[in-house]
């Protein structure tokens, strides 16, 4: 998956279209899921360029990588999640449903999360 500079989290960063922040700092941002599926479900995303979790992960300065991870602690306390519980969750590629091409982690809380993957239909197993 190639970095297209017109994806919405992109334009987001820019300031081109609008976001409810959660927090932010020098490395990182973090906003509101447009389509939330949980009470709590907060996007945190590097402010520098990348597409996936393996771009992220072979390009990226362990600086980076820690403030992307510690981003997400910190919404998870600044959403009163932190004790109660929360999952923090990073798609990846096609078959891990990135929509999006800019790497993000998803930080979901505030309700019982259920299975951590969806079974899926017998017919797609690919254990068959
Ligand atoms: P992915 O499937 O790539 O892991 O997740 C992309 C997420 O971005 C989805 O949960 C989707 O609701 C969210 N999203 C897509 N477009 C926008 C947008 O314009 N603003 C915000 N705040 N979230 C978005």
């Amino acid at each position: 998956m190639s970095y297209d500079p017109n994806n919405v989290f992109a334009r987001i960063l820019r300031g081109e279209l609008p976001c409810k922040k959660v927090l932010e700092d020098t490395e990182i941002l973090a906003f509101e899921d447009i389509q939330p599926q949980a009470p709590v479900h907060v996007l945190v995303i590097p402010k520098k360029s990348y597409a996936t979790l393996n771009d992220f992960c072979e390009q990226a300065s362990d600086g980076e990588i820690a403030a992307l991870i510690r981003g997400a602690h910190r919404v998870a306390k600044a959403r009163g999640v932190e004790q109660s519980g929360y999952r923090i969750l990073v798609n990846t590629g096609p078959e891990g449903g990135q929509e999006v091409p800019h790497v993000h982690v998803h930080v979901f809380g505030g309700r019982r999360l259920g299975r951590m993957v969806p079974k899926p239909p017998e017919s797609v197993s690919k254990t068959d």
